[in-house]
């Protein structure tokens, strides 16, 4: 909230060095900090002069802007492609920011399948035989968005196979949303659950949300890409009007040309402030909080007899459902539908309460409920009511169910 105060407190249109050099430089160091905080790898780094980072409004937008980047790098090394050859590659876990960007693009994308057996994340070979088909039909992929924590269930996609694959099709973009679970980083324990050295090895850009899960109030995407030259040399626009001494020398960064917009605001005070106010320590020990409020819940959903997980939980993300004993004259089908129903009327029931805000998701055919933990202030005992509230609701919906 200060840092947000702060920032309104002046003019500050932020766009070039010149017009905003507090804004810039701040954003600069507060990015680098984000790098060593996530232990993401010095190519991303500011200071690096090569790669580096941003704060973007969303993680559409950054999910936008990379594909921009990623295209003009592919046109830029095949000049003949065709555009509508071009496709982006995203999979049914994907947010819906692929897509978008394809809809804005208008570019083609393509949705590739992931399995329950899987837990909904992206295998190299579905990859790998995507490409193939693409390719020989004379399509262009040139950028695949993975995700580290999907928004339905928390999967998180085999960087490392998708690496290995990308390998053999290195003009190909690889984008990595991790808008919620990318902040998790911070904490060292669960960086190999989160990929970070495949993100490190393989990623051309990466973004997470501070205003997510990292206690930045709505908006702060930080966005890195390994060479800032594809960034800009997709979106470096300068009439006679923004020509700055700094600019035309290039010694300074001109945030207008890593990002859609030209004005920007001052958001690097407030990750800023959270950094300063909370530390390393701090922020760490929040996430672990979530973390663990989490696995409380879950183990609650494990010892109920009414409910079941449909993916192991995720971070500070449990994804469960009402699965009570059925009739056993149902085929696999008919069951699957009548849990189905069951669910969808559980799911009204719980959204028409004051007390409890919770989003459904569908995995596969699948209808389930997303139980997420992320305010700093909630306690096990405000999980605990939650609990209470589900079983209550559970208990009226399965009798009217059975009748
Ligand atoms: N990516 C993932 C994995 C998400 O969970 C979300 C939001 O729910 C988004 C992207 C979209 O974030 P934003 O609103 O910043 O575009």
């Amino acid at each position: 909230m200060l840092g947000d105060l702060y920032a309104t407190s002046i003019s500050n249109p932020g766009f070039n060095w010149a017009c905003g050099p507090a804004c810039t430089e701040l954003e600069a160091v507060v990015m680098d900090w984000a790098v060593r905080l996530f232990g993401l790898a010095d190519h991303f780094l500011n200071s690096s002069e090569i790669g580096g980072g941003v704060i973007q409004t969303t993680a559409s937008d950054s999910a936008l802007v990379a594909i921009v980047a990623a295209r003009s790098r592919y046109t830029t090394q095949r000049p003949s492609t065709k555009l509508e050859d071009l496709v982006i590659y995203t999979t049914t876990q994907t947010h819906s920011l692929g897509v978008k960007a394809g809809l804005v693009l208008g570019l083609k994308y393509r949705v590739l399948e992931v399995t329950a057996q899987d837990q909904f994340a992206l295998r190299g070979e579905t990859l790998r035989k995507a490409l193939e088909e693409d390719r020989s039909r004379g399509k262009h992929p040139f950028v695949l968005v993975g995700t580290v924590g999907t928004t339905s269930s928390g999967a998180i996609d085999h960087l490392d196979e998708i690496g290995e694959v990308l390998k053999e099709y290195p003009s190909i973009w690889l984008h990595v949303d991790a808008a919620w679970a990318g902040v998790a980083l911070a904490c060292p324990e669960y960086r190999e659950v989160a990929q970070l050295d495949n993100i490190n090895q393989h990623a051309d850009s990466f973004c997470t949300n501070f205003h997510k899960w990292g206690l930045v109030n709505f908006d702060a995407s930080t966005l890195w890409v390994r060479n800032r030259k594809h960034l800009t040399d997709a979106l470096d626009v300068t009439p006679e009007f923004l020509r700055t001494k700094q600019g035309d020398a290039g010694t300074v960064i001109d945030y207008r040309n890593w990002h859609l917009s030209l004005g920007r605001r001052f958001r690097s005070l407030k990750i800023w402030f959270v950094l300063r106010s909370y530390g390393v320590d701090g922020l760490r020990d929040y996430i672990r909080k979530g973390v663990e409020l989490n696995q409380h819940f879950a183990s609650l959903v494990r010892t109920s007899r009414d409910f079941s997980l449909v993916t192991e939980p995720s971070f500070a993300l449990s994804v469960f459902r009402l699965s009570p004993a059925l009739h056993l004259s149902l085929s696999s089908a008919q069951a699957e539908e009548a849990l189905n129903e069951l669910n969808r009327a559980y799911y009204s029931r719980l959204s028409s309460r004051p007390d409890i805000v919770l989003t459904q998701t569908v995995l596969n055919g699948t209808f389930c409920i997303r139980f997420a933990v992320g305010a700093a202030r909630t306690t096990q005992m405000h999980v605990d009511r939650a609990w209470d509230v589900l079983r209550e609701e559970a208990g009226v919906a399965l009798k009217e169910w059975r009748v």
